[in-house]
């Protein structure tokens, strides 16, 4: 091994497990902290990050980094760990280990003024929060901007390399000229799809129980993975034999816990199929938030929400419930499972006009990162935009501008990833098509023979190979927006008999 290489590598093994240390304990406050942990919990998180912050920006990394740049005698593996800590080594340098370590507990501290403002319904609790997390996020992207480009732009570039705001317009422009007219004739018939046997009362323990099933039966391996319960449901890892997840159990929406099971089993697939010798390095995780997303919604959407899925294990859900569903055949559980109904919330969304909310979401982050804007006027803007895309006002802040976490988190940038995984998977599934057919795996029960394409195409590669390397690779060409655009419009035309 080069010496230097070795060098480094202990720098990169601290990071990691810094790193992992840092997502437990989110992991931790999610699903067990008890509420007045907070502030200390937060204080830790800051100090932790700044360690983390410290094993990476310092002068022998840089003087590492800068030698191992133009190595010969590094193996694929090593050059693409030199490039990913390269690329992270330029954000985290624009910023102090001070400053770095004050924005984390400025964010722990955020996220607990959001959860207050939803709970009370007001704006004005998250208002300076949001400000100051904007301010440092623009701050960041001024130092990093090295080739004047737009602010955004250097924001989205760590969710989605190479997705920049040109690309991102173009594809959001196609999606809307898709879905748009789409969901307006389907408005119309909305209510033509009975869906009241999924508001009857659904025991949460045998709920649980199918959702274990539905976990283990779409693969995820309890071995290297656990399942538990938090208000959002959610993925984290720290290697590929320690990956949770989360769900949320409704008495009487029963539907609710399944596709965010099969969601979040989705992801937890990808990070336990990344290959073995990627594990505890910068390469042993998911590439970017926009193939994770293509993963779990492939997995809940164009898997989990088809009648071929349902066939085989229909009946025991049937059973379990007998009350509630025996005399509800399978055709009309998939309807229920896929009618589109025009909401305020994201989360709740069906596949259709999903899109349509996270359009609103990009369009207001590029107008506050490219413009100074009055945080204040934030919640009418996008009310507005709920009026003209989705053709509803929502009544209140909570079910406004405050329903996702994101931006507490700092997290600015990230919403275009939900659509776009939408966008890969589409993409993805037209090419799994053309090697097998995909319902007559599923009808036989076969999940594995989808999970192994995946596994062999996508999920081994971990950050090895970025969305739009693997893109080019698995299905010989760039994004293409249409293979998503047909798909809702086939999938929703038949549903809907348009
Ligand atoms: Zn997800």
């Amino acid at each position: 091994m080069n010496k230097k290489y070795e060098q480094l590598k202990k720098y990169i093994d601290k990071r990691v497990a810094l790193g992992a240390a840092m997502a437990l304990f989110e992991w931790d406050d999610a699903t067990l902290a008890p509420e007045e942990s907070v502030e200390n919990n937060a204080k830790i998180k800051g100090i932790l990050a700044g360690e983390s912050h410290k094993a990476l920006i310092n002068e022998e990394v840089k003087a590492l980094l800068d030698e191992l740049k133009d190595a010969d005698d590094l193996n694929e593996t090593e050059k693409k760990i030199v490039n990913i800590m390269l690329k992270e080594y330029e954000q985290l340098d624009a910023v102090t280990a001070e400053e770095y370590k004050d924005y984390n507990e400025l964010v722990a501290n955020s996220i607990n003024a959001w959860e207050k403002a939803k709970e009370s319904n007001d704006f004005s609790v998250f208002a300076p929060y949001l400000e100051k997390v904007i301010a440092f996020n623009k701050k960041m992207a001024t130092n990093r901007n090295k080739n004047n480009d737009s602010l955004y732009n250097i924001l989205l570039g760590d969710y989605e390399e190479g997705f920049t705001t040109e690309v991102l317009d173009k594809f959001f422009e196609e999606l809307k000229n898709g879905i748009v007219p789409l969901a307006k004739q389907i408005k119309a018939k909305e209510d033509s799809i009975n869906f009241d046997f999924l508001r009857k009362d659904y025991d949460i323990e045998k709920q649980k129980e199918f959702n274990y099933f539905l976990a283990e039966y779409i693969g995820f391996d309890f071995k290297k993975g656990v399942i538990a319960e938090s208000a959002h449901p959610f993925t984290t890892n720290w290697h590929n034999k320690d990956v949770r997840i989360t769900t949320h159990y409704y008495k009487n929406q029963p539907e609710s816990a399944m596709f965010s099971t099969i969601h979040e089993g989705g992801h937890a697939l990808y990070e336990m199929n990344i290959a073995d010798k990627y594990t505890l390095t910068p390469l042993g995780t998911g590439t970017s938030m926009g193939v994770h997303e293509s993963q779990s919604r492939f997995m809940e959407n164009v898997i989990g929400r088809r009648e071929s899925f349902w066939k085989p294990i229909y009946g025991k859900l049937q059973e379990m419930f007998s009350d509630n569903l025996s005399d509800v055949n399978l055709e009309d559980f998939m309807k229920a499972a896929n009618r589109v109904e025009h909401g305020y919330i994201r989360t709740e969304a069906d596949e259709l006009t999903y899109s349509l909310h996270v359009i609103i979401r990009y369009e207001i982050e590029k107008l506050f990162m490219e413009n100074d804007i009055d945080v204040n006027e934030l919640p009418e803007i996008w009310n507005k935009k709920y009026e003209e895309y989705l053709g509803l006002k929502p009544r209140n802040v909570s079910e406004g501008i405050l329903q996702d976490i994101h931006w507490s988190q700092g997290g600015i940038g990230y919403f275009p990833s939900y659509a776009l995984g939408s966008a890969f998977a589409a993409q993805f599934f037209h090419k799994m098509q053309e090697e097998f057919d995909v319902d007559k795996a599923l009808m036989e029960g076969k999940v594995d023979k989808i999970t192994t394409w995946l596994k062999e195409n996508i999920h081994q590669y971990g950050s090895a190979k970025n969305a739009k390397e693997l893109l080019m690779d698995v299905t010989g060409e760039e994004l293409n927006t249409k293979y998503y655009v047909e798909y809702l419009r086939e999938k929703y035309s038949k549903l809907y008999d348009l």
